[in-house]
């Protein structure tokens, strides 16, 4: 298992709050011309001249979120950044900036800190986005690490929940389940861990799998992507919950129901595989596994041809009335009503 390579300990008494803070932040580079002032004053100052302001938080508990047993703190920090910037991107808005707010226990050394701030750094650096402020508190028990994160849009870009309409097609980016599964190895392996320390395991055959889990990507490019093909989704969410509730949010606040094909539900082979030696049923897993982060989306019958046979888009389904209900079409042609949890008993 991953373990703690910090062969130094500096406690976090030693530095003092703010020693810590100008510690941590000191490798911060400002890039956005909207960051006026980042960190270092009572607030941050950022100036998007005409454009609309988005912004969306986070907040990751110790043992409810994460688990530092295999869960590293550089990715630990990575990973908190990127979960913010997928909701900037699912409503179609460029990340600018992020504040990261950290509470945490004298369990933790400086060093412990210093990683989960050089994933920080990473993920700014990758994303082109500025850090601009935070807090940071003790913590009695474990590690709580809450971003902020802040996008603009041009005026009218935005995309929401609503706005689907009947026979819009469904699309999602990338694949599904893939961190799901990632983590069924890793929970495996920590329960391997805990009875022979010394079973290095051998993580090989699921590189993909687990990197989805501990390193996910936000989806950046797909602003882009579907500006260049002069596509304007009707509506969009992102893949944290998992695909099932992605749907059911889309549709309720598009007021719409939606048929689900099982067999266009885009799936890694390295998924496909794991779900098979873990004996679940990878559609499951699709429907109900979460954080992907990918986008979900919808887009007119008339765009169909523009995303046709693009590698980075699937579309899964169609959006139908209310009065249709929300179905997944299964491969053997059945249809099977879909629910935010529930449904995943219909194989047993
Ligand atoms: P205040 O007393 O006004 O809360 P702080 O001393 O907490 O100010 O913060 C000083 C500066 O450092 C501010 O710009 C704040 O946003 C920033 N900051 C504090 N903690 C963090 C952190 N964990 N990560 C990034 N910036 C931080
Ligand atoms: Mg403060």
């Amino acid at each position: 298992m991953i373990e703690d390579k910090n062969q130094q300990r500096t406690q976090l008494s030693d530095l003092g709050e703010f020693g810590l803070i100008d510690h941590l932040t000191k490798n911060f580079k400002i890039k956005q011309s909207s960051t006026i002032k980042g960190i270092g004053d009572d607030a941050a100052v950022l100036n998007f001249e005409n454009k609309k302001i988005v912004v969306t938080t986070d907040l990751l508990v110790e043992g409810v979120h994460f688990d530092l047993s295999y869960v590293p703190l550089k990715h630990l920090g990575y990973k908190a950044v990127i979960v913010n910037l997928s909701d900037v991107y699912a409503m179609n808005a460029k990340a600018t900036q992020v504040t990261v707010s950290i509470a945490v226990s004298n369990r933790f050394p400086l060093e412990a800190l210093e990683d989960l701030y050089a994933g920080i750094e990473t993920a700014a650096k990758i994303y082109d986005i500025d850090v601009v402020g935070g807090d940071t508190t003790s913590s009695n028990t474990g590690l709580l690490i809450s971003v902020t994160a802040i996008g603009e849009v041009e005026a009218d870009n935005e995309i929401y929940r609503k706005g689907a309409k009947p026979n819009d097609l469904l699309v999602v980016t990338g694949d599904l389940g893939a961190a799901y599964m990632g983590l069924q190895v890793l929970e495996r392996e920590k329960e391997v861990y805990k009875v022979n320390p010394n079973n290095q395991p051998d993580l090989e055959p699921y590189t993909y799998i687990v990197e989805r889990q501990l390193k996910p990507e936000a989806r950046k490019d797909i602003s882009k992507l579907l500006k260049d093909l002069n596509v304007k989704p009707t509506s969009m969410i992102d893949v944290s919950d998992g695909l099932s509730s992605e749907i059911m949010h889309l549709c309720k606040h598009s007021g719409l129901g939606c048929d689900l094909y099982e067999n266009k539900i885009p799936l890694d082979p390295q998924v496909i595989s794991t779900c098979e030696e873990f004996n679940i049923d990878s559609t499951t897993v699709a429907l109900n596994g979460g954080e992907d982060y990918e986008l979900l989306f919808t887009v007119s019958q008339d765009d169909f041809l523009k995303i046709k046979g693009n590698p980075n888009l699937s579309v899964i389904g169609f959006m139908k009335e209310s009065t249709e209900g929300i179905h997944l079409v299964t491969r053997a042609d059945t249809r099977i009503p879909i629910k935010a949890q529930g449904w995943k008993n219909f194989n047993d």
